[in-house]
């Protein structure tokens, strides 16, 4: 619209009723998150752009193009703009993105996250996973001083699988046999007291020695003081690898016990499997293969870690996930 013009209608505005004037907000709402989302974008990527390519920092200006400028490598003469190589690369509707992730902040299953936002529910299923990407690679490189482990478990679900290696179970279901068994996917999590938090799906059954050499022994730092419950996977495991090791015997009613000056329990690792767990469940049921995710995205969260939607989407776009 031409300068003249618009003033004039802007005057307009002025004479507007209420009703009127919600309509020009709504309107304008889409826009707005397009704009907040686009500046947003600048900020993060104007300190430190660079060619996705070839890495090259040197690059000028080179056009528009999906609502974002484009850029030209000086080094290989590629263009880009700011999302190419992030997971968010080509993927539409930038203007309900900010929206989107404020429903993945609130941990929104994917039916209530689509109406929120105002998508179709295949978009936010496929927008979960663009923008939770990172999330199984945010893990702290070690755990120190005192570390608790223990284990904890989902029943194995195959949801959205077209083939099923087993007899399908009636809507949700439980195990038919008591205890530990093949049926439920093992979740290890170890904690240690600054509150770095690792989580692994070991398999489904009781949890070994082997897996434990697997997943938690490159995070554990050598001096750490390991403390578990009883389960003889940990002694196992503590006594090839000649770590430090205190269990509990939870099964013997011993929750804390002191050794030198050390308080031995579990209670920290336990709190974050009883918050996992209830996390989990309004999302009725948690397809194992998406386990992972599920569990990055809740250690994403604990104790506010990733707290407001600015710094998730900067995370979001931050990460460079593939080379073109
Ligand atoms: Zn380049």
């Amino acid at each position: 619209m031409k300068a003249p013009q618009f003033q004039k209608w802007f005057s307009g505005l002025t004479l507007l009723n209420q009703p009127q004037r919600s309509r020009v907000q709504q309107a304008l709402l889409p826009a707005a998150g397009l704009d907040q989302v686009i500046a947003l974008i600048d900020t993060v990527r104007a300190a430190g752009r660079r060619c996705p390519s070839c890495d090259g920092a040197a690059c000028h200006r080179h056009g528009h193009a999906n609502n974002l400028q484009r850029y030209r490598c000086r080094a290989c003469g590629r263009t880009f703009n700011d999302l190419s190589g992030t997971p968010l690369a080509r993927l539409r509707l930038k203007g309900k993105w900010l929206d989107y992730v404020a429903a993945l902040l609130d941990s929104a299953p994917v039916r209530p996250a689509a109406e929120r936002v105002g998508v179709h529910r295949n978009t936010a299923f496929r927008w979960r996973h663009r923008f939770l990407h990172w999330v199984k690679l945010d893990r702290p490189q070690r755990l120190t001083g005192i570390v608790e482990a223990d284990e904890t478990f989902l029943l194995e679900s195959q949801k959205g699988s077209r083939k099923l290696d087993r007899p399908a179970r009636r809507r949700g279901g439980r195990a038919k046999r008591p205890g530990i068994s093949r049926e439920l996917d093992c979740i290890l999590v170890a904690r240690d007291r600054s509150g770095q938090t690792i989580d692994a799906v070991t398999g489904r059954g009781a949890l070994t020695a082997a897996q434990l050499t697997r997943h938690l022994l490159p995070k554990l730092d050598r001096q750490a003081l390991l403390v578990s419950d009883a389960n003889a996977a940990y002694r196992a495991f503590a006594n090839k690898h000649r770590l430090n090791h205190q269990a509990v015997n939870l099964a013997a009613g011993e929750r804390v016990r002191r050794s030198m000056a050390v308080i031995i329990h579990v209670q920290n690792v336990n709190a974050y499997h009883a918050r996992l767990h209830q996390w989990l469940a309004p999302f009725r049921g948690v397809a194992s293969r998406y386990l992972p995710n599920y569990l990055g995205w809740r250690w994403a969260l604990d104790m506010g870690r990733i707290a407001t939607v600015e710094q998730l989407f900067s995370i979001v776009i931050s990460h460079i996930y593939m080379k073109r």
